[in-house]
């Protein structure tokens, strides 16, 4: 392959930048052309395409959101759009695409192979909730800025003696709340793969307190039902006076990891050996330290996410 494109699509994440970088600054080495699609696949119909150049990469690796832009664009999921995006990747002569985002994204990457068209889908999304992959690119950065904002937060709370609620990210999946949940300390994590007993939750407040507990912060991962919801469940069992912060959009942006631009620049780099050799219907995972290239189709149709839910148990056991 001598052309090759480049898009991110959905939820942005840190690190989707030097993805980028890598794919161009890689497939420039091996001697080929890459192409950058602007707004995903919305771009992709459109036809907003463009040659990016090693310049149009530099000063990127540290930024955090993508400069190519993302959208959602569900009209992709319909076989008219497909078509029309393969008409647009062969009017500007691209052989093969990169895809850089979540498990939506995928669909769309896993619907243009099914069609023929080569596609290497790399893991991006904060939520870490892609099949088979332990890490997605984003989720160290969000977990650290997460876990900021809880020790912060802890300061104030150890200070009043209050019970924080804290809802953050992830969409149906609990890998953000486990990570930051153990990392902060926290004293109880709530997940979906979990589920919880309101009861339960509220001895477990009013033992921390009994032991002398200064504070007690529940990290509440927003799969499980919004911050303020919950708050009034334990609210209504006692006078707890719960106090609740949902993070919200800050959990997104910021200059990315050392860790999660490494692994950027690995996914980025490995996307363009597959496709220099031919290849497609893959996508890219990290497991076990290693980068491994598996069968999209298959991931997607036999695969599921689970988060360390050792993390979990891990918790119960130390945060008491
Ligand atoms: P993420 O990739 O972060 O999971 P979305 O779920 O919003 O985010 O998906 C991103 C985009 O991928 C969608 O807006 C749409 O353009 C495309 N997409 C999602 N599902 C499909 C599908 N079943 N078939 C084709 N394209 C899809």
């Amino acid at each position: 392959m001598k052309r090759i494109g480049v898009l991110t699509s959905g939820g942005d994440a840190p690190g989707m930048n030097a993805a980028i970088r890598a794919v161009v600054r890689k497939a420039l080495h091996e001697g080929m052309e890459v192409y950058g699609v602007n707004y995903g696949y919305a771009g992709l119909v459109a036809g907003d395409i463009r040659k990016l150049t090693r310049r149009d990469v530099g000063d990127m690796i540290q930024r955090g959101g993508t400069f190519l832009y993302s959208a959602r664009y569900p009209q992709f999921a319909t076989e008219e759009g497909q078509l029309k995006g393969i008409e647009q990747l062969k009017r500007f002569g691209i052989e093969g695409l990169v895809v850089i985002g979540g498990d939506g994204s995928y669909r769309g990457a896993y619907a243009l192979t099914k069609r023929g068209f080569p596609c290497v889908g790399i893991p991006g999304t904060i939520d870490n909730d892609i099949a088979g992959t332990d890490y997605t690119i984003g989720f160290d950065t969000t977990i650290n800025t997460v876990l900021d904002a809880l020790d912060r937060i802890r300061d104030t709370a150890t200070s009043h003696v209050r019970t924080f609620v804290i809802e953050v990210m992830g969409r149906d999946a609990g890998d953000i709340a486990l990570w930051t949940g153990v990392a902060s300390g926290a004293e109880q994590i709530i997940v979906p793969e979990k589920g919880f007993d309101i009861t339960e939750v509220a001895d477990n407040i009013r033992e921390g307190k009994e032991k002398g507990k200064k504070h007690s912060i529940i990290i509440l991962a927003e799969g499980v039902m919004g911050g303020n919801e919950f708050a009034e469940k334990l609210d209504a069992i006692d006078n707890f006076h719960v106090r609740v912060t949902v993070l919200g959009h800050v959990q997104r942006g910021g200059s990315p990891t050392a860790r999660d631009r490494v692994l950027a620049s690995q996914f980025g780099a490995k996307a363009v050996d597959v496709l220099k050799e031919g290849k497609g219907g893959v996508c890219l995972g990290i497991v076990n330290e290693k980068i491994i290239v598996r069968d999209i189709v298959e991931t997607l149709d036999n695969m599921t996410h689970t988060p360390n839910m050792d993390l979990f148990k891990l918790n119960e056991e130390i945060s008491n």
